[in-house]
């Protein structure tokens, strides 16, 4: 599943087109729009428009479009299977948690800049398209959370920290196997209440955050943090030695260290 490391990605992907006239606007998929409901003509109106800036906030990848009289704002969300297409090619088709088939039926929007074509292809079609998307829904980025902003989303909160940094509305843009690494690099149980946890623990949650993400930017993807290659059965913990254990906590397969993290 693209996490927001594979949305920085993607976002790019859109450098070169930067100044570009959309010349063509394809929603192939009317269950894609959000609101949903919302008349998938709508987004006629970009076209002739030109892309004037990207920016990316969690894991929703923003385009600013420079339309004659005002810029509007087409909001992408890939989901849990979406890809990013230029001409066909995926900019991160390595992307472990991506279906390896690759079938044009999946495509739910097209655009055209000239020559240059950008598909959302999506399997299972989790992902949406949204004009002037409202990112005040969205907690801090978490590749730039502070610590006062993650006491801040945690107050009043008594559930899994797993289900909170997974939470989007606290923080934005961890999945899966990034929260999942990053609570084995700080050394808390996935199922462990954020209530319980202090200010010094939530500080250093913070800036551990913010480590990972850049780290595994770096290495080039969520699936490249130390514990991927360990979320398996029979598996041991490449820190202390102990068995890996594995559970479903918030609703997705949780896989920690019952040694370290506690
Ligand atoms: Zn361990």
């Amino acid at each position: 599943m693209p996490e927001l490391i594979e949305i920085e990605m993607y976002r790019r992907a859109f450098d070169p087109l930067l100044g570009r006239a959309i010349d063509f606007f394809e929603v192939c998929h009317p269950g894609y729009v959000r609101p949903s409901g919302a008349p998938a003509e709508a987004f006629q109106m970009l076209v002739g428009g030109r892309l004037f800036d990207t920016h990316r906030h969690g894991k929703l990848l923003v385009l600013v479009i420079d339309c004659q009289s005002e810029r509007i704002e087409l909001g992408l969300r890939f989901g849990m299977t979406g890809r990013l297409l230029v001409d066909g090619v995926g900019p991160i088709d390595q992307l472990e948690y991506a279906s390896s088939k690759n079938d044009p039926a999946w495509d739910r929007t097209r655009i055209s800049f000239g020559a240059v074509t950008v598909t959302m292809r999506d399997q299972r079609r989790l992902g949406s398209i949204e004009l002037d998307p409202d990112t005040s829904l969205l907690g801090p980025d978490a590749a730039t959370v502070s610590a006062s902003q993650m006491i801040e989303a945690f107050r009043g909160r008594r559930a899994s920290i797993k289900g909170v940094l997974l939470d989007q509305s606290a923080i934005a843009g961890l999945g899966n196997l990034l929260v999942d690494e990053t609570l084995w690099r700080v050394g808390i149980a996935p199922q462990r209440s954020v209530s319980s946890l202090d200010a010094l623990e939530t500080t250093r949650l913070a800036r551990i955050v913010c480590d990972t993400v850049a780290e595994l930017s770096d290495r080039g993807g969520s699936h490249t943090g130390n514990t991927f290659a360990v979320r398996r059965s029979g598996a041991v913990c490449p820190r202390c030695g102990a068995g890996m254990a594995v559970d479903s906590i918030a609703g997705r397969t949780s896989w920690w260290c019952p040694e370290h993290q506690r």
